[in-house]
């Protein structure tokens, strides 16, 4: 009989998840274990490169201290993870790691890239006007290991050779609300020799303007994308109420202006155009003022439509002519296409939906990928 077998019946969620550990808590584990240190590399190894789900398939550890961690630990992942594919082939994954709360990852093909776009939080502190995620409230912060595993989630779902080539915390929530789990997650999600060994270059995270904790994405050395959005306090203080008392626009745009100088990490600035709201030729001559000196890079966002808003998104000529203010000032200025709007996968459209009632589930068209594949019923 395989000397595991009774242990592992044993039921999981009495033990301690090692997902849940840190790199340092699994190491003092191993420490106290009385085991070789690089026992610990080889279990995150197990755990994030091979994605395992049971203790037993770690095969490079001997059997007995297979049987030993099997009494005193599991490893717990996401389970009914439901995936909606949108028209253009965006994917959004959906879990509950506590009951009636949703997480939301995108997946993004665009060309040869593949863009995940991670959720810091459920639900989200600031209270944007704009933004789906806002209006639902604050819920929950996610831990290390839950953000850590929709990156999982996502690569499960992934065919060879497809593979993950950018990460942005874009979806729901406040990333630098939540800065040490956050930074957890990065150092997990960056470390090569037994982490997932993304390029922190590849990683960037979208803040609402939380000045005072820019230092500690300079320190992790990832992208920052700063969602602007207005060009004075009036008008921010109107889209952004929370933020912008917090840091009204002067503290915010010198934050930029010293990020942009003290790093070599690219920092974009972020701009949801909202029709007759900020998308005038006025709104982009005060934003190029504003950014005059800052290197940065510039993406414009028309607003992506949701049922409870009152907000429309601008037409395609009056984007383009504020794109090209921006351009003729030398700016790298970029209009985000929207994806994956169908499945309320787009920027500002996550937020929480009832899963039983709003989705329905069908038969994978494809038998390759062995998933199920669900739809998005509207209304
Ligand atoms: N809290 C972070 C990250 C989440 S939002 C932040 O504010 O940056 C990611 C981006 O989507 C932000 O730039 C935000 O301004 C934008 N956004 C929010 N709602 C939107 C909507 N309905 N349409 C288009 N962009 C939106």
């Amino acid at each position: 009989m395989n000397v595991l077998g009774p242990i592992a019946d044993m039921p999981s969620t009495t033990l301690p998840n090692l997902l849940a550990l840190s790199s340092e808590q699994l190491c003092r584990l191993v420490a106290d274990l009385g085991w070789p240190r690089y026992r610990a590399t080889q279990i995150l190894q197990w755990l994030y490169q091979h994605r395992v789900r049971d203790i037993r398939a770690m095969t490079n550890l001997p059997l007995d201290q297979r049987a030993t961690l099997c009494r005193m630990a599991a490893i717990e992942r996401a389970s009914d993870v439901q995936c909606l594919v949108g028209a253009d082939g965006t994917r959004k994954f959906l879990w509950s790691p506590v009951p009636n709360l949703s997480v939301e990852t995108i997946l993004i093909p665009e060309g040869r890239r593949l863009t995940l776009c991670v959720s810091s939080q459920i639900g989200c502190t600031l209270d944007c006007s704009f933004c789906l995620t806002g209006q639902m409230g604050w819920k929950r912060n996610l831990r290390a290991h839950e953000i850590v595993e929709q990156v999982l989630i996502a690569q499960d779902h992934l065919l060879p050779p497809q593979r993950i080539t950018s990460l942005v915390f874009m979806g729901m929530g406040e990333p630098l609300a939540n800065i040490d789990a956050v930074s957890e997650a990065i150092g997990r999600l960056t470390n090569a020799e037994w982490g997932l060994g993304f390029s922190p270059r590849r990683i960037t995270l979208s803040t609402a303007g939380m000045v005072a904790r820019f230092a500690d994405i300079a320190r992790l050395g990832v992208n920052l994308a700063v969602s602007l959005n207005a060009t004075t306090d009036e008008q921010r203080q109107l889209l952004m109420p929370a933020i912008n008392r917090l840091y009204p626009l002067e503290q915010l745009i010198a934050g930029c202006r010293e990020y942009s100088q003290k790093t070599e990490c690219c920092l974009t600035i972020e701009y949801v155009m909202l029709a007759g709201v900020n998308d005038t030729m006025h709104d982009a001559r005060r934003l190029v003022q504003l950014l005059r000196g800052i290197r940065c890079k510039v993406n414009l966002i028309p607003f992506n439509e949701f049922a409870s808003s009152s907000y429309r998104r601008p037409n395609e000529t009056v984007v383009r002519q504020f794109q090209a203010v921006l351009r003729h000032a030398g700016f790298d200025v970029f209009v985000r296409k929207s994806r994956g709007s169908d499945i309320l996968g787009a920027c500002g459209q996550l937020g929480y939906i009832p899963r039983a009632s709003a989705y329905s589930r069908v038969p994978t068209a494809s038998a390759a990928t062995q998933h199920e594949r669900l739809v998005y019923e509207h209304g």
